[in-house]
Order: structure tokens, then C-alpha cells, then sequence
């Protein structure tokens, strides 16, 4: 269940019912101001929310000072082992420290922490990782792991309560996307405060964002976590960015910039659709609108596929053609698709979000349409039509044994009476 609680590092709301926000953290090493702050920007620019820095060194802490006030997003100090480096970063104004109690010297530094952070009113994500558990839950670990890391966290939220401190979110890191789901679940059920999710070391750009897919898709589906971030085995942190934003827009939790939609095309094609595509994705990001763009690769069933669609292309061999909400706007040369896309799309903000329909070309777009039409596609209208059809058959059919057998024309047999009963139109 969604968290109750919520948190704000810096300017951004966690938990309690705000929109999941998305966090990446810097590759860079955090002292060297000039790429710290350069990987910031672009992260920034990419949608990032929250961006957290490694703080391992005195050095660092010495950028986090100027870091915090350069950046225009709000900066988590990360800090593992050493708690006097977490009280100078909070210190150095870092908007949130994450450290992990279990690794940074007991209750008693984990106190010392908690007293300057209240101080400066800095919030904390604190949390566990599924690597480093207490010893006392060795053996529960070995029996129920799931279980394992939701004690170590629950023990941790309640050290936090003991030392009064609320400000707080948690975090259970896994290797593991059946772990991180069960053990998140678990977790939303037992404690109020906001979660951030992540699968650690998920690996490569691709099987990372699968991994991240699934497990925190899964979650988030559920109403559960409040911040994600992507670990992807990349320098380029912008790309986790990226990724987290997909995972969010199609979940349809948050929305930014367009969403395209491409066909995986078949035997129907008949152009250069790879092409096609990466050029309409590539311009699209210059879109801040969440608009649909739709290139699907053949005419007939692809209008209907993408009826929904705001804006989108289909094309044959020579021509192609342009439609908006599932209505044909023209045809044009294949060759020229994508920049009369964009012509379409740039019409329609210029007209204050209105579509532009030249009824000339548009008919000309639906007659070509109709030519090329393949009489065997089954196409979403055909299909209505095919079911309404059955339907039609259906009740004659009943209606005539109804008459067979009571010698009138009486109402339809119900369904467990009649043999006829039960047949509908089915999708092959
Ligand atoms: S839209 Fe056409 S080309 Fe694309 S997958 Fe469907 S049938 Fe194939």
C-alpha cells in the first residue's frame, strides 16, 4: 500500500501520496566539482527529481558545499562506514543523507547522526541491503531471506522511533526482483513511511532496465514506493533516468513528454520502419507535451491499432500517410513521412492544440486508403462488425427453437436450456 507518510528532500514531496519521483546518482567522483556538477545538469535535464552523490572522503564533503548550492535539483550525500562524514554533510547542506545503520558503527554514531540532522531539519534514507544483514539474522536469513530484510528493516525504523526521529524514508536493497518485490510488499503493509525502490547492481543497461522493469513496475503497479531509482551499470546516469521515466509513463503514474508508439512490424512491411522510427523518437524529445505519436508499418490494420493516437504514421511501399485520433489528414511520399509528421504536429500546437484537417487531402488520404486496403486484414471495425454479427445470429437462433418448442414465438431460452446457447464470436 502507498505510504501515509511523507518526506520532502528539498523542494520534493516523498511519500503521502505524491507523484513517485525520480532519482539517479552521479558516477562521477563527487570532489571533482567540475564533472560532478556537469552530470548533475544533465541528469536534471533528463527529469531527474533527486540526484545523490557519493560522499567517501573529506574532499567530498568540500564540493557537497558548493555542489548543494549549484545544483538545481536537490542533492543526497551518500555515505557508507563513516557517520562523522554523514554529520558534515548535512552540515555542508546536503538536502538528504542515506546511510545504512547497520554499517556506519551502531546506535550510538547512528544517534549522533540523527541529533544533526534534526538540528538542521535534513531528512534521511535509511535502509538495509540483502549483502550486509546483522549477524543475529543470519540464520532467518538462511530460512526466509524476504523475511530476513524486512526484520533488519523494521529494526532500523524502530531505532529512528526510539531516537524520535520520523523524518525519514526506507530502503530494502536486493540482488533479487522476486525478493525486492516480496520483501517491499511486506514491508508497505508494516510501516507508514515512504519507500524508495531500486534493484541493486542490476547490471547492463538492458538487463538492468528489465530487471528494474519488472521488479519496481511490479510495485509501483501495486501502489507501492514513493522514489525509484534505476542502477544501471553505465557512466552515462542520465540513461537511468530515462529508463525510471519509462517505467513511470508506462504505468501511466507520471507523464512527461511524448509517448510513441511503434508497431514490431511483419510480413506487411514495406519500407524502411527502423529508420522511420528512431528519427520520430529522436525529434520527439525537442516535445515537452505528453502527446501520442504513433508509426505503425502497415496502412490498414495500423490506423485502427492506433486509433488513440494524437498523431501518427503508416506507410507502403511508395506512399504512406498521416492521420491524427484514427481520421486520415494525407498521404505522402514515403520518403517525406516524417517531415510532414512533424509539420502536422507543429500545425497543431501553433493552432493551440487544435488538429488541422484539410478536407481535400484528407479525402484523398481516405481513397488511397480504401485502394490499398488488404481485404484480409481483420481490422478493428471489421471485428465489431464480425461480433455484432454473431450476436445478431445468436438471438434469430434461439428465438427459432424457442418457437420449436413451445409453438410460439416466445422469449430466448436462457442459456443453460438451450443448445444453441453459449455459441458467440470468438478472436482466433
Ligand atoms: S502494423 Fe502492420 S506491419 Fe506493423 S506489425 Fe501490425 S500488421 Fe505488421
Amino acid at each position: 500500500m502507498a505510504s501515509k507518510r511523507q518526506i520532502h528532500v528539498g523542494s520534493v514531496p516523498i511519500g503521502g501520496g505524491a507523484p513517485v519521483a525520480v532519482q539517479t546518482m552521479t558516477k562521477t567522483e563527487t570532489a571533482n566539482l567540475a564533472a560532478t556538477m556537469d552530470q548533475i545538469l544533465q541528469v536534471a535535464d533528463a527529469g531527474a527529481d533527486i540526484v545523490r552523490v557519493a560522499v567517501p572522503r573529506e574532499q567530498d564533503v568540500e564540493a557537497l558545499k558548493t555542489i548543494v548550492q549549484r545544483s538545481p535539483i536537490p542533492v543526497i550525500a551518500d555515505i557508507h562506514f563513516n557517520h562523522t562524514l554523514a554529520i558534515k554533510a548535512i552540515e555542508a547542506g546536503a538536502h538528504c543523507v542515506r546511510i545504512n545503520p547497520g554499517n556506519i558503527g551502531g546506535p550510538e554514531k547512528v544517534a549522533e547522526v540523527v541529533k544533526v540532522a534534526t538540528a538542521h531539519s535534513t531528512p534521511m534514507r535509511v535502509g538495509v541491503n540483502s549483502g550486509s544483514l546483522p549477524k543475529h539474522l543470519r540464520d532467518l536469513e538462511f530460512d526466509d531471506p524476504v523475511e530476513a530484510l524486512v526484520t533488519a528493516a523494521i529494526e532500523t525504523v524502530e531505532l529512528m522511533e526510539r531516537l524520535d526521529f520520523t523524518d525519514f524514508k526506507v530502503s530494502m536493497k536486493s540482488t533479487s526482483v522476486p525478493n525486492t518485490i516480496a520483501s517491499n510488499r511486506r514491508l508497505s503493509e508494516r510501516i507508514p513511511y515512504p519507500l524508495h525502490l531500486g534493484v541493486t547492481e542490476a547490471g547492463t543497461k538492458w538487463s538492468g532496465s528489465l530487471k528494474s522493469a519488472v521488479g519496481l513496475g511490479t510495485l509501483l503497479a501495486d501502489g507501492i514506493g514513493d522514489t525509484i531509482r534505476i542502477s544501471l551499470s553505465t557512466f552515462h546516469a542520465e540513461e537511468e533516468v530515462k529508463v525510471a521515466w519509462e517505467i513511470l509513463k508506462a504505468l501511466k503514474l507520471r507523464e512527461k513528454g511524448p509517448v510513441l508508439i511503434a508497431c514490431p512490424t511483419c510480413g506487411r512491411l514495406q519500407f524502411d520502419m527502423d529508420t522511420v522510427v528512431a528519427e520520430v523518437e529522436r525529434r520527439l524529445q525537442a516535445y515537452e507535451d505528453p502527446i501520442e505519436v504513433s508509426v505503425l508499418g502497415c496502412a490498414v490494420n495500423g490506423i485502427g491499432e492506433a486509433r488513440h493516437a494524437d498523431f501518427g504514421i503508416t506507410g507502403a511501399k511508395d506512399m504512406g500517410m498521416i492521420y491524427s485520433k484514427g481520421e486520415p489528414l494525407k498521404k505522402v511520399p514515403t520518403g517525406q513521412l516524417v517531415d510532414e509528421l512533424f509539420k502536422e504536429i507543429d500545425r497543431y500546437y501553433a493552432a493551440g492544440r487544435k488538429v488541422q484537417r484539410d478536407e481535400h487531402e484528407a479525402a484523398a488520404a481516405r481513397a488511397w486508403l480504401a485502394e490499398n486496403e488488404d481485404s484480409t486484414a481483420i481490422t478493428p471495425e471489421k471485428l465489431a462488425a464480425m461480433e455484432a454479427e454473431a450476436a445478431r445470429q445468436d438471438e434469430e437462433a434461439d428465438g427459432v427453437l424457442a418457437s420449436m418448442l413451445t409453438g410460439s414465438g416466445a422469449a430466448p431460452l436462457d442459456e443453460e436450456a438451450s443448445p444453441v446457447a453459449g455459441r458467440r464470436f470468438t478472436r482466433g
